[in-house]
């Protein structure tokens, strides 16, 4: 029973990876669980057959210490991409040049101020801006233009956008993030 779900743990991180999406954060960790568990196991069958033959106890802490360092590493990732979430940080798989170049291209557009991209949660990204256009009359066409371009080649569709036709200037270039 573990063992299928280990496969289908590990083939659905496989098949994310290969699409070029983030992996889940709550896969990552169920598979690191699995992967703790495991190599634990292994590590108290181990020490208890060296116990076992050779009466040397010391082998159990020294046992438990490599294990501890051996998971210090792979936790880390966890809690770093965590923190980033808390901390509403710009996801680390995104650009925000690139994605402020993207928007600057689109045809109307102007200028952008005040833009924020920030992770909700692993895979789901949010971002703000305020766009000035040439004309608002076309805000709408401008406006989808702007959210298809953020779907399609940043994958992200939970965005909060204000069209303006004039903004203060004081505040470009101070790439809030
Ligand atoms: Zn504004």
């Amino acid at each position: 029973m573990q063992n299928r779900i280990k496969n289908t743990l590990f083939r659905k991180t496989d098949k994310r990876k290969q699409d070029g999406q983030v992996e889940d954060l709550n896969i990552h960790g169920a598979r690191l669980e699995l992967l703790g568990d495991s190599v634990g196991s292994v590590g108290v069958i181990v020490a208890a057959l060296i116990i076992y033959l050779t009466d040397y106890r010391l082998v159990d802490p020294i046992i438990s210490v490599g294990l501890a360092i051996f998971m210090i590493p792979r936790t880390w990732s966890i809690i770093k991409k965590s923190m980033n979430i808390l901390m509403e940080g710009t996801p680390s798989n995104l650009s925000y040049e690139d994605i402020q170049k993207a928007i600057l291209q689109i045809r109307g557009v102007t200028g952008i101020f005040e833009l924020h991209i920030w992770c909700i949660t692993s895979g789901m990204n949010a971002l703000s801006a305020h766009v000035v256009v040439m004309d608002t009359e076309c805000s709408n066409r401008i406006l989808q233009d702007i959210n298809a371009v953020l779907e399609k080649r940043f994958k992200i569709s939970h965005t909060t956008i204000q069209i303006e036709g004039y903004h203060p200037a004081k505040d470009s270039k101070t790439q809030e993030y």
